[in-house]
């Protein structure tokens, strides 16, 4: 098999809560289909279109908002840079006028409630994120395409190589955490200025520290409104936003108009144990409540677990006097090849592996990247991941109404503070005694996701989702 090539903005990508799987993926997939059909001239012949959602797509999918992405991906909307206070109205006009504009170029007749049918009984054998788009044209023909979401916002139309940019070849190649070292050893460069050199192959080194620091922007803002947006959480559930609440018991009452001001309100509040882990757990809060709000965010690796490199970078950032540009690149450079070891040994994606393919992953970044930016070797920023992630493993994916609300959004601020103690846990240890191996650990991970119930990948069958009770309003 050919090396699969992953860039750090195939990691990070900017999009809309609340999910990379079932949000993301999805929205990108009806964009990909419509798009093909428009350059082959023939969109203006379309007279109806049908979206399928297959296994956990189609038992997680309302509470996932699929159903919202699909129909935005079909009008060609960007997940990038559509407005995120536009969503909803967007959606609730296409639902009560049942018309649909595609590619924003060509009405049809569209009703999301018999047009998008959730499967439930239902699963490809691939992947349990399929979907499947179907087209009918004025001549009577009909086409069909099926895609996978398979985490983090990466889709595969059926029948493709699952190798991103195929005919790439980096300067060095990594599919394991042993590839990674043997790079590491034989330049003797840092784990970032390995990826750095990759990331060289696709675009001058300019292009990729702007684009880090744009995703970081999207982090940053992400965080600062979170942290100053109170009320419930939209989906039923009634989850009451809690950043807001922590954020005004720790600064007070008075108001920062940017992020820069409340940045340095913050550090003048001190570096206590106490002080500083609520800060931390503020910072992942805030994030995945703008998740689950439909807010801007960035995948890291997924939407799901979107909270804990932020909530990390900032804890760095702010407690550990780390602001620097240079610093916020080398963090997302290490974390983001992270992501792309565990992707290929194993999977980023809740419905194959249940929540250690994604707040486990991501803690495994971020104490990677953390470790790396505070000084630590390369074996112990390896070391540092494998930590992190030898204490997710076995990890369930079993959202409440299938909403990424609860465990979700707490779930991040346990990821960032188990990152932060694996990465001080390496720093603090010689690679030389661990007897567990990051690759160790990423085939364990793979093997306990092949032994995981379908019940606890995101299909809200199993645990937390069927044994606490709720009553969902009606909406
Ligand atoms: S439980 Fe974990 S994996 Fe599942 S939806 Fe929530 S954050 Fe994602």
């Amino acid at each position: 098999m050919p090396h699969e090539a992953i860039s750090v903005f195939d990691i990070f990508k900017i999009g809309i809560g609340p999910s990379s799987s079932h949000t993301l993926g999805p929205w990108r997939a009806a964009q990909r289909f419509i798009l093909n059909i428009q350059r082959s001239g023939e969109l203006s012949k379309i007279t109806a279109v049908r979206v399928l959602l297959y296994g956990s797509l189609a038992k997680t999918g309302i509470g996932h908002g699929t159903d919202i992405a699909v129909q935005l991906g079909l009008c060609n909307d960007d997940p990038v840079t559509f407005d995120v206070n536009a969503v909803s109205s967007k959606v609730s006009d296409i639902a009560s006028m049942k018309r649909i504009v595609l590619a924003g170029k060509h009405e049809i007749n569209f009703d999301p409630l018999t047009d998008i049918e959730f499967l439930i009984t239902e699963t490809l054998p691939f992947h349990p994120n399929g979907l499947s788009f179907l087209a009918s044209f004025t001549d009577g023909r009909q086409v069909a395409e099926t895609f996978y979401s398979v985490g983090g916002g990466f889709i595969i139309k059926e029948g493709e190589q699952p190798v991103v940019r195929k005919g790439i070849e980096l300067p060095f190649p990594i599919d394991s955490a042993d590839d990674l070292l043997h790079w590491c050893r034989r330049t003797g460069l840092a784990v970032s200025d390995v990826v750095m050199e990759n990331e060289n192959t696709w675009r001058p080194d300019i292009e990729t520290r702007e684009g880090i620091l744009a995703i970081w922007e999207v982090m940053k803002h992400c965080t600062f409104r979170g942290c100053h947006t109170s009320g419930t959480l939209p989906g039923g559930l009634n989850v009451k936003r809690r950043a807001a609440e922590l954020n005004k018991k720790l600064l007070g009452d008075l108001v920062y108009d940017d992020y820069q001001s409340w940045v340095a309100a913050i550090r003048t509040g001190g570096n206590s144990f106490k002080y500083t882990l609520d800060w931390v757990s503020c910072f992942a809060l805030a994030v995945n409540e703008e998740n689950a709000s439909f807010g801007r965010v960035v995948t890291a690796p997924t939407n799901g677990a979107a909270g804990v490199i932020p909530a990390v970078l900032q804890y760095f950032i702010i407690f550990c006097d780390g602001h620097s540009n240079d610093k916020v690149i080398q963090f997302m450079l290490t974390a983001s090849e992270l992501g792309s070891i565990f992707k290929k040994g194993a999977t980023i994606s809740a419905a194959m592996g249940g929540c250690q393919a994604e707040v486990g992953v991501s803690s495994a970044m971020a104490a990677a990247a953390l470790t790396e930016v505070l000084g630590g070797t390369q074996r112990q920023v390896l070391m540092a991941a494998e930590i992190a992630m030898e204490h997710h493993l076995g990890l369930t994916c079993d959202p409440i109404a299938g909403l990424v609300q609860v465990p979700c959004i707490e779930r991040n601020t346990m990821g960032a503070i188990k990152a932060i103690t694996a990465s001080q846990l390496a720093l603090q240890s010689s690679p030389d005694f661990a007897k567990v191996s990051l690759d160790g650990v990423i085939k364990t991970m793979w093997d306990t996701a092949k032994d995981m119930n379908y019940k606890y990948k995101e299909t809200s069958e199993g645990g937390l989702a069927v044994h606490i009770p709720i009553s969902l309003s009606e909406c």
